[in-house]
């Protein structure tokens, strides 16, 4: 952890959640928060990604205490004939300040290439959010020995070189949902390397991009995981879920 990059701890809930059970895990989640940062023990941003029907109602239950919300996807285009799909200026409009893009789900299950998460990233960055681009190996990559490349390639193919609104989220996709988490030792070295090749892609802002781990992060392991060099942060998903779980994260900071 750096303590130059304020930590960030991130909910994504994925196609998770009817209003009752959600709207009460938010309305927890913004007392605890405002709670902490009353007696300054919040050390963290705290951000929370529900899926699109429950973003306004969320929006609605967190505002005025620190958390955050973000969209978990976002078109390229600000509006037109995309039937389904949610633009970065409609997440911007109901008071989002984040969107995932390319996380692994959408990459295997809607096959986005990176020229598209790009896009997407830069659509984010058009509305005013600040984009968390998703990077991470398969198993059978990083049994190749390939995992450093394979991010390299994904973080030069899907983050825009122009802006230091970027969030880099590294999650190996053998982790996510697994209940598998990668090794200090292996995240050290992923966001060693990623910090590299973000001070080329950006410059010495590079320096300022946050670099968040994802991947079966929960409240035992979180301690770990983030006092490990270079990691300013956690994607959580299943984790995310709970009040006490993903509370027991923020923390772990
Ligand atoms: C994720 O969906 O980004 C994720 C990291 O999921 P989980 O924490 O459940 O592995």
């Amino acid at each position: 952890m750096n303590r130059t990059r304020r930590p960030l701890i991130a909910g994504n809930w994925k196609m998770n959640g009817l209003s009752a059970a959600s709207t009460s895990l938010a309305a927890e989640l913004a007392a605890r928060a405002t709670d902490a940062a009353r007696s300054g023990s919040l050390r963290a941003d705290v951000l929370l990604c529900p899926p699109a029907t429950l973003l306004a109602e969320v929006g609605r239950l967190v505002a005025g205490s620190p958390i955050a919300t973000g969209g978990q996807d976002c078109h390229a285009e600000a509006s037109g004939a995309f039937t389904g799909d949610v633009s970065a200026e409609m997440l911007a409009d109901i008071g989002c300040r984040y969107v995932i893009v390319g996380h692994s789900e959408r990459r295997s299950l809607h096959k986005e290439s990176d020229a598209i998460v790009l896009a997407k990233a830069s659509a984010a960055l058009r509305a005013g959010l600040a984009a968390i681009v998703c990077v991470g190996e398969t198993a059978a990559e990083r049994d190749a020995g390939q995992a450093l490349a394979v991010v390299e390639r994904q973080l030069r193919g899907s983050a825009p070189s122009t802006s230091a609104a970027v969030v880099v989220a590294y999650e190996p996709v053998w982790a996510i949902g697994t209940g598998r988490t990668a090794s200090p030792a292996d995240i050290g070295e992923v966001h060693a390397h990623l910090r590299q090749v973000l001070k080329d892609h950006l410059g010495p802002k590079g320096n300022d991009v946050r670099i968040l781990y994802g991947g079966s992060v929960k409240a035992a392991n979180a301690g770990a995981i983030l006092s490990t060099a270079d990691v300013d942060g956690a994607l959580v998903g299943g984790a995310s879920l709970k009040a006490d779980d993903f509370w027991g994260i923020v923390t772990a900071v």
